[in-house]
């Protein structure tokens, strides 16, 4: 079964695979930077079509030379992208902290107990409530255009309340991260080396059957570097490649620790040395931007255009959860980075396809060359940058995932 998507205005291919692209029409990339860091990867062909066969990408070109298929899909002139990677959101807990956000907003101090709250009410939820919680989120990112998300684990912090994390996330998604490592609970206050045990120990081998990856919140207040390398470690000796929340609230070690052992990225990103970015730049390790936290919490933007200029892969993801940043909205984050970052419209989308697919790993996705999965987004606008021209206006006309539609 073969179907053509053609009258494509824009077509967004991000076809070079390791960046080096410029913006499409010919025009040069913006800033003085290199073509990498100017437009990341990201690639388009104007006036195009596309054919998908067997849940795969099988030809892109020119709309007056595509051959033909079984079945036929008129853009009418409006955009193609690939589909959006969301590569780090939080979404399996219960309860919900509206309150908590609307007293930030009047003023109040962000309450450190906002965490273990989420905890309380997620240990005390039924598996069926948190499946329904996390099926409606999930619903959401496909609405709007996300084709593949991460989901942590992290609210559970208990050896069951973890592994049901986790297996619920499994349904799911195939990249499921286990974050024991969020924060240290109440109940091992006082005794943080004993949790960080159970979290390298029996938690992680409960937990490593349903997971991909391990992630540490590295943070003055959550893990140091010491707790950090150890997770990592551990994770990594049972099969679970690293991830690491970095240098958000201040600067600390994350980025370094995340960079030393190898993680497939760092994220958050904003409070960062002259030799973090450096790290970076030199490193397969992403930088992870989840401007919806600044958002939500009225902190500072972490400073992309300083990773792009200094050459390091830039990713973009929502970091949905219920405390810091409640949106599944990967259009929401691409308008905040262009706005509120300074990023092109260009680099903005290429860090929320094939960005978000780098920071996971993944080959398969984040672009639309021939033998990708065929994860693609119709947009009701006739080129990427109506996600960021047109903010909070729903744009997706339709979502394929795997060469199935799964909206419109
Ligand atoms: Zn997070």
């Amino acid at each position: 079964m073969s179907i053509v998507i053609t009258n494509i205005g824009e077509l967004v291919t991000n076809s070079q695979a390791d960046g080096g692209g410029s913006a499409p029409g010919g025009l040069a990339p913006a800033g003085g930077a290199a073509q990498r860091s100017a437009g990341q990867g990201f690639s388009a062909i104007e006036n195009a079509a596309l054919v998908m066969e067997d849940g795969s990408v099988a030809w892109t070109g020119p709309a007056n030379k595509a051959p033909a298929a079984d079945s036929q899909v008129d853009a009418s002139g409006r955009a193609v992208l690939p589909g959006f990677v969301d590569s780090h959101a939080h979404l399996v807990f219960a309860g919900e902290r509206g309150a908590e956000f609307a007293a930030r907003m009047a003023g109040r101090p962000y309450s450190a107990g906002g965490i273990r709250s989420t905890v309380a009410a997620t240990r005390a939820a039924s598996d069926a409530e948190l499946a329904a919680n996390l099926g409606r989120l999930a619903a959401e990112l496909a609405a709007q255009g996300t084709t593949t998300f991460e989901c942590k684990s992290g609210y559970g912090l208990t050896i069951a309340d973890e592994a049901r994390s986790v297996a619920l996330a499994a349904e799911v998604t195939p990249e499921v991260t286990y974050l024991g490592a969020h924060v240290v609970p109440a109940e091992f206050e006082s005794d943080p080396e004993g949790y960080l045990d159970l979290v390298t120990g029996p938690m992680l081998a409960a937990c490593a059957p349903h997971s991909r990856w391990v992630d540490v919140f590295c943070e003055q207040g959550a893990f140091g570097a010491d707790a950090a390398r150890a997770v990592l470690a551990a994770g990594q000796s049972a099969g679970l490649a690293g991830r690491v929340h970095a240098n958000q609230l201040g600067p600390g070690p994350g980025v370094q620790v995340a960079v030393e052992c190898g993680a497939a990225s760092a994220d958050h990103c904003t409070y960062l040395s002259d030799a973090d970015v450096d790290a970076l730049a030199a490193s397969r390790t992403v930088a992870t931007l989840l401007p919806g936290v600044e958002f939500s919490t009225r902190h500072p933007y972490p400073d992309a255009r300083r990773l792009l200029s200094a050459g390091a892969t830039v990713a973009i993801a929502t970091d949905c959860n219920p405390g810091s940043c409640f949106t599944t909205s990967m259009p929401f984050c691409i308008a905040l980075a262009v706005r509120e970052m300074r990023m092109t419209t260009q680099e903005a989308v290429w860090a929320a396809t094939a960005g978000g697919a780098r920071a996971l790993h993944r080959e398969d996705i984040g672009h639309l060359r021939v033998g990708a999965r065929a994860d693609l987004v119709l947009l009701d606008a006739p080129s990427h940058a109506y996600l960021a021209y047109r903010p909070g206006v729903p744009q997706v006309a339709a979502v394929w995932r795997d060469g199935q539609l799964i909206t419109g």
